[in-house]
């Protein structure tokens, strides 16, 4: 049989597998490449999932990063069955959607940047409104531990992998005339004793393969404890200084475990009475109606704290973009809980816009943040930031706090394997950065004495059990050349024309030349910033 990645192999995003086996063409996780323009061009290179057929997709899980190329496979004539939990199904019906809303968003916002600059030539949407709900159309639920056959020859077992509502990793075993192969693939492991959600079950199969997530791959997270007071102390900082506490966090899950450890801080006393809180997020507020539809899926002591109505003072939910807006003319501190949670995307851009520029204000993250995202820039300390078409000063306090991960650390991924690891076993490292992918590499080698690959984008895997995977590679294409010397040539040659057009500059109005020495500046300025690297 053949795995071909198409995603999150050597980044975290973009997880999509491609497995062909006896004719047989399938799809495992189905996700949208996010980070910076390299990385989301590959979202539009989808004609290479379906060549030349593709069967069927299995979902692991809710998450944009493992589902969110689902409504540009519908555009792209799939209409075979998508597998997932009740859960996920739900899940994706209103994050789908979503996504559809933001990409229908950016190629409007993009386009009256085209037209401003009188270009004729527009973008299009990656995909639609439309091509969400159609999508949605192909999901198909499935029950947890409980094996189906979604094509002669092929046997799937959703297990819980924590993480987030409904998540599974999947155990899959493969009969070609050649031989069976059983492989395990982890979608997203959860972190064990983590809100809402269960412990990652284990699997019950030896697979010959295993392909797992290694996000936090180099470190364990600090404990919970120490994340409900470092979020308190994030709050006492901006509340005394009549500042805004923004924290970006995914509508699914963390927010509602941002909600909860609210809810504790309450009960301890450390929540501030009179501090409003927002969450500005249709779809988190539409998601929290999934959490509830779903008991049977969170862990005990979430059930009982359903049962019990506690709720917190103060919450406020924003449906409307007036609601949302009318938040940034409020006076005084508040917390807004707003999407998404890299800011790569959604309302909270327009809350950092307007509040980072602030030192009384802070930024609390909550959540991984994905290499090339604002998120990511802002947590390695950039002075300024890109929002919404405006470059913003950073002078609000930033906060991370790890301790809320919906990932299993070091360790946990450690135990987790070895719950179910044997000596012929292969690791395939996904899902993860190359770093970190390493250090969880060398642990894996040394303690376990596994064989371990971290393989690359677009590369294709010849598996027969007990042999080491044969593999091949586009290179050119899973990493197209750039070329230094000929970019560089034409910014030198763009000089000299500039330098022999002085005389004609020299002539003009001072207004006008003054206009031309501020664009010059502003190269000048680009210059230094790629200097400074
Ligand atoms: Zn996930
Ligand atoms: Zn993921």
């Amino acid at each position: 049989m053949k795995v071909t990645l198409l995603g999150a192999a050597r980044t975290v995003t973009g997880s999509c597998y491609m497995i062909e086996a006896d004719g047989r063409r399938f799809g495992i996780d189905c996700g949208m490449h996010q980070g910076n323009k390299d990385m989301e061009k590959r979202n539009w290179e989808t004609a290479l999932y379906m060549k030349p057929r593709l069967d069927f997709f299995l979902i692991t899980h809710a998450h944009i990063d493992h589902s969110g190329l689902l409504p540009r496979m519908w555009r792209e004539g799939f209409k075979g069955p998508v597998y997932c939990t009740e859960p996920t199904l739900d899940l994706l019906r209103i994050m789908l959607l979503d996504s559809a809303h933001i990409q229908e968003t950016d190629a409007k916002w993009e386009n009256t940047k085209l037209m401003r600059k009188g270009s004729k030539q527009l973008v299009e949407p990656l995909y639609t409104r439309a091509d969400a709900e159609a999508a949605a159309k192909l999901l198909k639920p499935v029950k947890l531990n409980q094996p189906f056959a979604p094509a002669a020859g092929v046997k799937v077992t959703y297990r819980d992998a924590g993480h987030i509502l409904g998540a599974a990793f999947l155990e899959l075993q493969v009969t070609e005339a050649a031989g069976g192969t059983s492989l395990v693939f982890s979608g997203d492991i959860g972190r064990p004793g983590a809100l809402l959600m269960n412990d990652p079950d284990n699997p019950r199969i030896k697979p010959d393969y295993l392909f797992m997530e290694s996000t936090y791959g180099d470190r364990d997270h600090k404990s919970e404890g120490s994340s409900l007071q470092e979020l308190a102390e994030a709050i006492e900082y901006s509340y005394r200084r009549r500042g805004k506490i923004i924290i970006p966090a995914f509508a699914v899950e963390r927010t509602q475990e941002v909600l909860y450890s609210l809810l504790q801080l309450n009960q301890e006393g450390k929540l501030p009475q009179d501090l409003p809180i927002f969450v500005d997020s249709p779809l988190a507020i539409r998601a929290t109606e999934v959490f509830l539809n779903h008991p049977g899926y969170l862990d005990d002591d979430s059930r009982a704290m359903m049962k019990s109505g506690i709720t917190l003072p103060n919450v406020r939910f924003s449906l409307t973009a007036d609601e949302s807006r009318a938040i940034n003319t409020l006076e005084g501190s508040a917390v807004i809980i707003s999407a998404s949670g890299m800011c790569n995307a959604g309302r909270v851009r327009h809350h950092l816009r307007h509040n980072i520029w602030d030192p009384n204000s802070c930024v609390v993250f909550v959540g991984y943040q994905g290499m090339g995202t604002p998120g990511r820039k802002i947590v390695d300390g950039a002075k300024t930031i890109t929002l919404v078409g405006d470059e913003v000063a950073i002078k609000a306090k930033i906060f991370t706090i790890n301790g809320f991960s919906a990932h299993a650390g070091q360790s946990q991924l450690m135990e987790w394997v070895k719950s179910f690891m044997h000596p012929s076993m292969q690791v395939m490292l996904m899902h993860g950065e190359p770093q970190k992918q390493q250090a969880l590499a060398d642990l894996l080698r040394e303690r376990c004495q596994l064989k371990v690959q971290m393989p690359d984008y677009l590369e294709e895997l010849v598996l027969t059990p007990g042999k080491a995977p044969q593999v091949q590679q586009d290179a050119a294409r899973a990493h197209p050349g750039i070329n230094w010397d000929v970019l560089l040539g034409d910014s030198e040659g763009k000089l000299a024309e500039l330098r022999a057009q002085l005389a004609a500059f020299r002539a003009l109005p001072w207004e006008e030349q003054a206009e031309l020495r501020d664009s010059l500046l502003e190269v000048n300025a680009r210059l230094l910033s790629l200097l400074a690297h």
